[in-house]
C-alpha cells in the first residue's frame, strides 16, 4: 500500500501544488507552487528537444472531422475524443487527442526536397482524451494534459539513425531525472489498425531491427501497438519499484500517405517519407506525478520552486539577508527571504515543510564576517558568500 507520505495527491495537497476539483474532471487547476515546477519540466524538456534538433510548432485545437477521418482517428479511436457538434454550415470538430495531424499539415504545404529530412517537430501539445471518469487518478490520468510530442520525417534508410539517436537521449534524459533502471518493450499490430498487412509488416520489422541495433532487447507484447503502427515502449522504475511507461517511438506508413505528405527525392521524384512519432515523458502531468512520488515529494533542488529561504536571525540582519537575497536572485536562483518574527527553528522548520533546499541563515556572526551558514539535507557549513553562490549553483544547476 502507498503511504500518504508518497501519494502525489497528498503530497499535491501537503505542499499547494494543485487541486482537482469535480467542475472539470480530470483536469488540473495547477497552484503557483505546482505550476514553477511544471514549468521547469517544460523547460527542461524543451532544452531537449532543441539538443535532439527539434524545431518547436504549435497547431489548433479543435479540427474539423475530415482531419479525424484521414488520421483515422474518427473510425477508431472516436469514443476517446471530445466531439463538437457542427451545425448545416460547420462540419463536427473534435478536440485534438494528439498532434500528429497538425504536424503532416505544416509539412503537406509543400514538398520539401531529400536533403532537408529528417524534417524533426516538436510540439508541448496540450491535448483532450474522453477518458471514463471510472479510470481518472490524479496526475496520472487526466482528460487534459500536454504531451512532449515529436514528429521526425525521414526516409527508410533514415530508421535506424533516428531510433538509435533518440534511444540514446532518453536513457540520458531519464538519468537526469534520478531514474536508472530503464527497459523496453516492442508492441505489435492490433486486431482494430489502418493500413495494409504488407505496410505493418515492413514497419514491424524495420523498428525492431531499429530497436535491437541500438543496443536494446525488448520484450515482445503482441498486439499492443497503435492503429497505426508499431510502437517501442520505454518502461521506467521508480524507487517503489512500480513500472511506469513514459518513452514511446512509433513507426508509421499510413497517415503521411493519407495526407499526401510527399518530398523529392535525388532524382526528382515525389516519394512519401516515412513518420515517426515519438515522445520522451507521454504526458508532462503524468511524468510529474511520478516524480513527487519517486522522491515522496522533496523533488531535487533544481525542480523546487523555492531553491533557498534566506532566514535572518532578528530584525538587525534583514539589510544584510535583502543584500544576500539579491546576489542569489542575480544568480538565477529562486530565493526569497523569511522576514516573519519567527525563531530560526520555526523559519528551518517551515522551509523544510515547503521542501526548499536550502535555508541560508545569517546571524550577528555572519554578517561581520561576510558569510551565511547555508543547512540543506546534507548538514550545515559557513561559506563566504560567493562560495554559497557557487555551492548552491552547483546543486540547482538543470542536468538537462
Ligand atoms: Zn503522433
Amino acid at each position: 500500500m502507498l503511504s500518504n507520505d508518497h501519494d502525489h495527491r497528498h503530497v499535491g495537497q501537503r505542499l499547494d501544488l494543485f487541486h482537482l476539483q469535480e467542475d472539470a474532471p480530470g483536469m488540473v487547476f495547477w497552484h503557483p507552487h505546482g505550476f514553477t515546477r511544471y514549468r521547469v519540466l517544460e523547460e527542461a524538456v524543451r532544452r531537449q528537444m532543441a539538443r535532439e534538433g527539434y524545431r518547436e510548432v504549435r497547431t489548433p485545437q479543435v479540427l474539423r472531422q475530415p482531419i479525424w477521418e484521414a488520421s483515422g482517428h474518427w473510425q477508431h479511436f472516436r469514443a476517446g475524443m471530445f466531439v463538437l457538434a457542427g451545425d448545416e454550415e460547420e462540419r463536427a470538430a473534435a478536440l485534438k487527442p494528439v498532434s500528429c495531424p497538425g504536424h503532416l499539415q505544416i509539412v503537406a504545404r509543400r514538398a520539401p526536397s531529400y536533403r532537408e529530412l529528417p524534417i524533426r517537430l516538436g510540439e508541448l501539445g496540450l491535448v483532450h482524451r474522453d477518458e471514463p471518469s471510472g479510470v481518472l487518478m490524479g496526475l496520472f490520468r487526466l482528460r487534459q494534459f500536454t504531451q512532449d510530442d515529436g514528429h521526425i520525417l525521414c526516409e527508410e534508410g533514415q530508421v535506424d539513425a533516428e531510433v538509435e539517436r533518440f534511444c540514446r537521449s532518453l536513457s540520458h534524459f531519464y538519468e537526469a531525472m534520478g531514474f536508472d533502471a530503464v527497459s523496453a518493450a516492442f508492441s505489435t499490430r492490433p486486431d482494430e489498425r489502418a493500413g495494409s498487412d504488407e505496410a505493418w509488416d515492413r514497419a514491424e520489422s524495420v523498428l525492431l531491427a531499429a530497436a535491437r541495433r541500438a543496443g536494446l532487447d525488448p520484450i515482445i507484447q503482441p498486439g499492443q501497438g497503435a492503429f497505426y503502427g508499431p510502437k517501442l515502449e520505454f518502461v521506467l522504475k521508480d524507487r517503489l519499484g512500480r513500472e511506469w511507461q513514459c518513452g514511446t517511438i512509433q513507426l508509421d506508413f499510413v497517415l503521411p500517405e493519407r495526407f499526401g505528405v510527399q518530398y523529392i527525392d535525388a532524382t526528382g521524384a515525389r516519394r512519401t517519407p516515412v513518420l515517426l512519432h515519438r515522445a520522451l515523458l507521454g504526458s508532462l502531468e503524468r511524468f510529474l506525478g511520478v516524480l513527487l512520488e519517486h522522491h515522496a515529494g522533496a523533488l531535487p533542488a533544481w525542480l523546487a520552486p523555492e531553491q533557498v529561504v534566506v532566514a535572518p536571525v532578528a530584525e538587525a540582519q534583514h539589510l544584510f539577508a535583502t543584500r544576500v537575497l539579491e546576489r542569489l536572485l542575480a544568480a538565477g536562483i529562486r530565493a526569497r527571504v523569511d522576514a516573519r518574527a519567527e525563531t530560526l527553528a520555526r523559519k528551518v522548520q517551515g522551509a523544510h515543510e515547503g521542501s526548499v533546499a536550502f535555508v541560508a541563515v545569517v546571524g550577528r556572526r555572519e554578517v561581520e564576517r561576510g558569510t551565511v551558514t547555508l543547512r540543506s539535507r546534507g548538514g550545515q557549513r559557513e561559506l563566504a558568500l560567493e562560495e554559497a553562490v557557487l555551492e548552491i549553483q552547483r546543486d540547482c544547476h538543470p542536468p538537462i
